[in-house]
């Protein structure tokens, strides 16, 4: 189809809860994305942090092909071998106690949380349910993960939405003493808010944050989802935070394409979650386990993950040394990196770099979001910092 009769069909069929940028992408290749009309684009996105191997790499296709002929799904009441790989992985690299896969963030936000309730009823009882989410965060599109996200503007229309959230400004350590009090049972955070701009938290107050939840046993949620799977230089970026979460949740960059979340507890928490107590059809089906084992064999290797860093600063520099007015500052760690512009200007410049081969995301109000894929070479990043220098 070309790209006016997919823009078409799409209005017809699909409903229409994205705005969507004018072309329509076809294939790819490494950090390359061709569209339905063959115009190039150097991806400076990865599908939201997703395509964390870049697109068609060897590894990851012919894990998920051989895996598509012998076994895609089967039901969590049989065991299967790629679930169990990617579980000892994912504790081995971690320390953590045991994993449960999900399909998504918002799920596995969902099993967090649940997680985490469950542990306070368990030792606490009834009433000692609230946890506190910070301001600017975004933890998913799900009636309970909507209200977890602390932006008034996610809190419209699905009334009633979950009790039991609160939020604290982020990076101010008095506001989240006051707010954890007797009825608190975990503190949930971004380490990089994502969604909400680009906005890395101060070490400081997160290390008080830890130091505040250990002293009353509040357990402490890390959502990892965006900034897990090495794409701030690290397997997570809590590791650099110097902090140890009590439960984590990741997706995006995983299934480096395919669908796949999963909730990480610690030892403490492990065995919070027992029989019958939590369960999705499709969580830590062969197929999409199958990915994430090929995903994590490649990133957890610490070459891999010192590249990332040493891209990332490439970048970064390559960005501030354009030297242009128009960029005001870069924010973020590894390959998840905010380019702070005038928030007027920026739907023009997001625009431009389209029209001249590089795709970006947005973040908050003010930036434009860059999260390429891991894998991006040096010859990609050069071209597109060449249309940055242009466009800036
Ligand atoms: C994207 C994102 C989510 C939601 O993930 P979905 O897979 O879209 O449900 C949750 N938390 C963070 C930090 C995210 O970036």
């Amino acid at each position: 189809m070309t790209f006016q009769e997919i823009k078409e069909k799409e209005e017809t069929y699909l409903m229409h809860t994205y705005g969507r940028f004018p072309i329509a992408l076809d294939r790819g290749q490494g950090a390359t994305l061709f569209d339905t009309e063959g115009k190039q684009y150097i991806d400076l996105t990865s599908g939201i942090g997703v395509n964390s191997l870049g697109h068609n790499n060897e590894t990851l296709v012919s894990a998920l092909t051989e895996q598509a002929g012998r076994l895609m799904h089967a039901c969590n009441l049989y065991y299967t071998e790629p679930m169990v790989r990617v579980a000892e992985k994912l504790v081995k690299a971690t320390g953590m106690g045991k994993v449960f896969f999900a399909n998504s963030g918002a799920e596995a936000n969902e099993g967090m949380i649940k997680l985490a309730r469950k542990y306070s009823f368990d030792h606490y009882g009834e009433g000692r349910n609230k946890i506190i989410t910070l301001k600017q965060s975004f933890h998913g599109r799900t009636v309970t993960t909507l209200k977890a996200t602390g932006q008034e503007k996610f809190h419209q229309y699905f009334f009633p939405f979950t009790e039991g959230f609160d939020y604290a400004a982020a990076n101010d350590i008095e506001d989240m003493k006051k707010k954890v009090d007797d009825s608190v049972c975990a503190v949930m955070i971004e380490l990089i808010q994502g969604e909400g701009g680009v906005l890395p938290l101060d070490k400081d107050f997160v290390a008080e944050t830890a130091e505040l939840c250990r002293g009353k046993d509040i357990l402490l949620l890390v959502d990892e989802v965006q900034t897990g799977i090495g794409r701030t230089g690290s397997l997570f970026c809590y590791e650099q935070y110097r902090i140890q979460p009590d439960i984590v949740s990741i997706a995006k960059g995983l299934g480096g394409g395919v669908p796949i979340g999963a909730v990480l507890a610690s030892e403490k928490c492990a065995d919070v979650l027992g029989a019958g107590t939590h369960g999705t059809t499709f969580g830590g089906n062969p197929l999409c386990c199958a990915a994430a084992d090929a995903v994590l064999s490649t990133v957890c290797q610490p070459e891999f993950l010192e590249s990332v860093c040493r891209k990332g600063e490439y970048l970064k520099k390559g960005i501030l040394s354009i030297g242009s007015g128009k960029i005001r500052e870069v924010r973020g760690m590894g390959l998840m990196l905010g380019i702070v512009v005038d928030p007027d200007e920026r739907a023009g410049f997001v625009s431009a770099l389209m029209e001249k081969g590089v795709l970006v995301l947005t973040a908050g109000t003010d930036a434009i979001r860059l999260l390429p894929p891991l894998v991006i070479s040096q010859e990609e990043m050069d071209k597109a910092l060449a249309v940055m220098k242009e466009v800036f």
